[in-house]
């Protein structure tokens, strides 16, 4: 029987990226919204805390082993913000747009663009699993002055990749996926589960 897995976002692009990644396991992967689960509240200061909620959320309501991810931008000249609040860093409604306007204001006269993406993912084979599966992954770039590109989702436009001189909205979702910091958590991830299947 194929093994299943619940993908505890509700995030439709990141979903996206991850399932992509999880295609070399063989195992089906289901969204968290078919079983109806909310967005689990994120009240925690690291990332790595508020996957671990995500996951056992997904697994507890789903009663499936179940892969979150908690992932955000962390920003040298703003000590590191808007590192977990990077979703809602412009205040509620989430909005990608509104995020991106805030970031070039709040580092409008800031020589120091230095940046990266960090993601962590978390997985538990069931709500109360005591040694969940965790790898996480960084993408270090440069913030740009206005937004370019229309590939990718929240920062994606204003993530400048020096080595490729382009955006990370620049980039189709393949080279994304190989080079992002979602995409670095995820092989590791898939590495230990090569050597402990689901
Ligand atoms: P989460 O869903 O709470 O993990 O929020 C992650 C937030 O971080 C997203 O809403 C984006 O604002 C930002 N983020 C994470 N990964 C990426 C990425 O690959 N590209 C652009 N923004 C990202």
């Amino acid at each position: 029987m194929t093994a299943r897995l619940v993908l505890a976002s509700n995030n439709a692009k990141k979903a996206a990226e991850m399932t992509t990644l999880l295609a070399p396991l063989g195992i089906e992967v289901l969204p968290q919204s078919a079983f109806d689960i909310p967005e689990a509240d994120e009240p925690h200061p690291t990332f790595v805390e508020n996957a671990l909620a995500k996951a056992r959320q997904a697994a507890a309501l789903s009663g499936l082993p179940a892969l979150a991810d908690d992932s955000g931008l962390c920003v040298a000249a703003l000590g590191g913000l808007p590192g977990v609040q990077s979703a809602r860093f412009a205040g509620e409604p989430k909005s990608d747009v509104r995020n991106n306007a805030l970031l070039v204001e709040r580092l409008a006269g800031s020589p120091d663009r230095r940046a990266f993406f960090y993601s962590v993912v978390v997985l538990v084979r069931h709500a109360d699993d005591p040694r969940p599966l965790i790898a996480d992954g960084e993408w270090h770039g440069t913030i740009l002055y206005a937004p370019r590109g229309a590939n990718g989702f929240g920062y994606d436009p204003l993530f400048f990749v020096p080595e490729l001189g382009q955006t990370a909205a620049e980039l189709d979702a393949q080279l994304k996926n190989t080079l992002s910091h979602r995409g670095a958590a995820m092989r590791h991830l898939l590495a230990r589960l090569s050597t402990e299947p689901l």
